[in-house]
C-alpha cells in the first residue's frame, strides 16, 4: 500500500490491532492489558519515554511499593511488565497521525505504521519556570505535585509559585505539613476563584508575596533547595527568601498538538472522552491518562485509565471482527 506521499509505508498485512502512542503510566498499562489480550500492541513511546515520573524522585503514593520507589525506576518496571507479554516498542516521537480513515495511520518521520485501533496516552507536562537551577534541582526540592511530595516537607518551609486554583489548592494542602508556605505570584490579582483565595488567605501558615517572580532557585552543591531569589516586578527589588522546597503550580499543557483538528478537545487542549469510557469522537481511537484528565493527574489514575482504554479497544475490535463477547480475554461482566 502506498502512503499518500509515497514514503515508506507498511503493507496492509502489517496493520496492527493496537498502536499505543505515549510511554507513561497510562500508555504502558494500556499495552500490558492489550498484550495480555493477545492484541500484540506496538507502543510508540516517545524519545524521552517515561513521562512526568522521570522528573520525580521518590514516589510514595503508588500502591504496591510500600517502601516507595524512584519515579524513573517505576517507569522501567511498567515498561518491563508490558514487554514481558510481548509488547513491542519504538523509542521515538510520533510526528503525524491520520485518523480520517481506517486503518489509522501513525508516522514516525517518514515511516508509517497502521492500526485498526489507537490508544492516545501522550500525557501532559507541568509548566516550568524555565530556569536552569529549577531543572538541576527537580526532584530534589523542586516539585510540580504537592499531592505527591508534600509529606517530604513536614516541619519545613516551602514556596509555591502561581496564582491559579492549583497554586491555592497546593498551598492549602502543603500547609498541613509545612509550618510556613509562601505563595509567590507575578500579579496582584488572582486567576484563582475567590473561594480558593479566601481559603488560602485565612490559613495563618500561608503568606503571600505578590507582584513578584522567582528569578533563581538557590541550592547546595549536593543538590537540595535552600532558597529562592525573588524579584518584585514593580520595583525591580531583588530579595533572597529562605525555603526548603519550591512547588511550581503554574498550570499544565496536554501533549495534544499532534491530534488537533482530528480529535475533539476542550478549550485547554485536553482530549474529550465520552462518559465513563475512554472513547474519543473517532471510533477506534481511545485516550487515556493525563492527556484527557486535568483533574486527578496521578500515576495510579493514569494507569487505571490505561487499563480502561485497553479494555475499550479490545471490545471495539471484537465488535468489528464480529467476535462473540465470550471470546474476549477480559469478558464484560457488568
Ligand atoms: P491556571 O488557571 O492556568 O493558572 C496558572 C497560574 O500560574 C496563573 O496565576 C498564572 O499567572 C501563573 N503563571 C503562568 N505562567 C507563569 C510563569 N511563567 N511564571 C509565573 N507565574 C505563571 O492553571 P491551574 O491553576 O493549574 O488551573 C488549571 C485549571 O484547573 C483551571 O481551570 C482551574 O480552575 C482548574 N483547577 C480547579 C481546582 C479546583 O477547583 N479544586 C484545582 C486546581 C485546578 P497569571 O494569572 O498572571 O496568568
Amino acid at each position: 500500500m502506498n502512503s499518500e506521499n509515497g514514503k515508506d509505508a507498511k503493507s496492509l498485512s502489517d496493520v496492527r490491532e493496537v498502536i499505543v502512542i505515549g510511554g507513561g503510566p497510562a500508555g504502558y498499562t494500556a499495552a500490558l492489558y492489550a498484550a495480555r489480550a493477545n492484541l500484540n500492541p506496538l507502543v510508540i513511546e516517545g524519545f524521552a519515554w517515561g513521562g512526568q515520573l522521570m522528573i520525580t524522585s521518590d514516589v510514595e503514593n503508588y500502591p504496591g511499593y510500600p517502601s516507595g520507589i524512584l519515579g524513573p525506576e517505576m517507569m522501567q518496571d511498567f515498561r518491563k511488565q508490558a514487554e514481558r507479554f510481548g509488547t513491542e516498542f519504538i523509542t521515538d516521537d510520533v510526528t503525524k497521525v491520520d485518523f480520517s480513515e481506517r486503518p489509522f495511520g501513525v508516522w514516525v518521520g517518514d515511516t508509517e505504521y497502521r492500526a485498526e485501533s489507537v490508544i492516545v496516552a501522550t500525557g501532559a507536562n507541568a509548566r516550568q519556570l524555565g530556569l536552569e537551577s529549577e531543572k538541576t534541582l527537580q526532584g530534589r526540592g523542586v516539585s510540580y505535585c504537592a499531592v505527591c511530595d508534600a509529606a517530604f516537607f513536614k516541619d519545613r518551609e516551602v514556596v509555591v509559585v502561581g496564582g491559579g486554583d492549583s497554586a491555592m489548592e497546593e498551598a492549602t494542602f502543603l500547609a498541613k505539613f509545612a509550618p510556613k508556605v509562601t505563595v509567590i505570584h507575578r500579579r496582584e490579582s488572582f486567576r484563582a476563584s475567590p473561594i480558593m483565595v479566601d481559603r488560602a488567605r485565612s490559613n495563618d501558615r500561608i503568606e503571600f508575596v505578590l507582584d513578584s517572580v522567582v528569578e533563581d532557585v538557590l541550592g547546595t552543591d549536593n543538590g537540595s533547595v535552600t532558597g529562592v531569589l525573588v524579584r518584585n516586578v514593580k520595583t525591580g527589588e531583588e530579595t533572597e527568601l529562605k525555603t526548603d522546597g519550591l512547588f511550581v503550580a503554574i498550570g499544565h499543557d496536554p501533549n495534544t498538538a499532534l491530534f488537533r483538528g482530528q480529535l475533539d478537545m476542550d478549550e485547554a487542549g485536553y482530549i474529550i472522552t465520552r462518559g465513563k469510557s475512554t472513547e474519543t469522537n473517532v471510533a477506534g481511537v481511545f485516550a487515556a491518562g493525563d492527556v484527557q484528565d486535568h483533574v486527578y493527574r496521578q500515576a495510579v489514575t493514569a494507569a487505571g485509565s490505561g487499563t480502561m482504554a485497553a479494555l475499550d479497544a479490545e471490545r471495539w475490535l471484537a465488535a468489528q471482527h464480529g467476535q462473540p463477547e465470550a471470546a474476549l480475554a477480559t469478558p464484560r461482566n457488568w
